[in-house]
């Protein structure tokens, strides 16, 4: 087994989340662009992990795009809404979601280091549902009541928003209910900052009886440079299985070629491509949609290139059924 190297970028992932570029003007002059202001009320966020990744000087940059507001937005589009998969109407309790069999679903934290454009809960009224303290005891008890609850799914928001020993306890807690035995956490803060994968994490995870599975959402192969590939390595060696969650978004992966390097890509940095999501149509983000049927040929385009194992599923979230769908023909 190869040793872990010493990350690129030393500071801390609470640093960087500090000095993440809010501003348009700050994003411009680092790009060396010129980009105008919208009005929104889903800020900008872009730390500057994430920005160094960005070509300077490129207007279609498919990681710009991915954060970069745009006047369509704020334009009505017919079939767009504000929650989408209807999330609201689905809460037994503060915090969780349980719609799927066997897996929960726990909103830990209500933030992220980044805002990507086509988020599905970019109006997610998450102050609503984040558990305070006593009503994560709430969760905790929901969870031992529902034994048929293997799997607790950790989200958000970004779940690695979270300090090291929040995290832990929270993991802790969970351990000490005897029908679960994964805990999954869906994040993008080890692509948006890798410094995020800290030894104080690995240890938890290490060290957990749980089998520990982290779903990463990565849509473009320039999200992956090497400090991700790094923190990746760190998370195999704590015995981690390494999942990656994508979204099909028009000018940043919408070709085979851009598909096909992201697996390959992710393969390289230790990770199972997962899934391939068909956009949630959230207001605002219609001008990342790609028709089901350019979809469904792009992913079989796909499969003739790549083993099985390298090919994402293709699903769409349909509210009002138990489980993501496959799209097919
Ligand atoms: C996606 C999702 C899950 C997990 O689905 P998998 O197919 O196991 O990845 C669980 N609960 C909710 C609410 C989800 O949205
Ligand atoms: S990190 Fe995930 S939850 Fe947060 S804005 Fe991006 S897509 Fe949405």
């Amino acid at each position: 087994m190869r040793k872990p190297a010493p990350l690129l970028s030393e500071q801390s992932w609470q640093w960087h989340l500090q000095h993440a570029v809010r501003d348009i003007e700050s994003l411009a002059n680092a790009l060396d662009l010129t980009l105008d202001a919208i009005p929104t009320d889903f800020p900008l966020l872009v730390p500057q992990p994430y920005l160094a990744r960005i070509q300077k000087g490129n207007p279609n940059d498919p990681l710009l795009r991915q954060v970069l507001p745009v006047v369509s937005e704020n334009q009505a589009h017919t079939g767009y809404s504000a929650d989408p998969l209807n999330e609201l109407g689905q809460t037994p309790g503060k915090g969780i979601l349980h719609k799927y069999q066997g897996r929960a679903l726990v909103i830990a934290s209500t933030s992220c280091a980044v805002n990507c454009r086509y988020c599905f809960r970019r109006h997610f009224p998450y102050e609503q549902f984040r558990p305070s303290p006593r009503e994560w005891q709430d969760v905790l008890a929901y969870l031992q009541e529902h034994t048929d609850i293997h799997e607790v799914l950790l989200s958000g928001g970004d779940p690695l928003m979270l300090r090291d020993n929040y995290l832990a306890n929270y993991i802790r807690d969970l351990e000490a209910i005897g029908h679960i035995d994964t805990v999954r956490i869906h994040t993008r803060l080890p692509i948006v900052i890798p410094t995020r994968i800290t030894a104080a994490l690995c240890e938890t995870l290490s060290s957990t009886r749980l089998h520990a599975v982290m779903v990463v959402h990565a849509n473009h192969a320039n999200e992956l440079n090497e400090d991700v590939s790094i923190a990746m390595q760190r998370l195999t060696s704590s015995g981690v299985h390494l999942l990656n969650q994508s979204v099909l978004l028009r000018g940043v992966n919408d070709s085979v070629d851009s598909l096909y390097k992201l697996s390959r890509r992710l393969f390289d940095c230790r990770v199972m491509p997962y899934y391939l999501h068909l956009l949630d149509k959230v207001q605002g983000a219609a001008h990342f949609d790609i028709p089901q049927e350019e979809a469904i040929t792009l992913h079989q385009a796909l499969r003739d290139r790549l083993p099985g194992y390298l090919v994402p599923g293709l699903v769409a979230e349909v509210p009002g059924t138990g489980a993501k769908q496959p799209v097919t023909r």
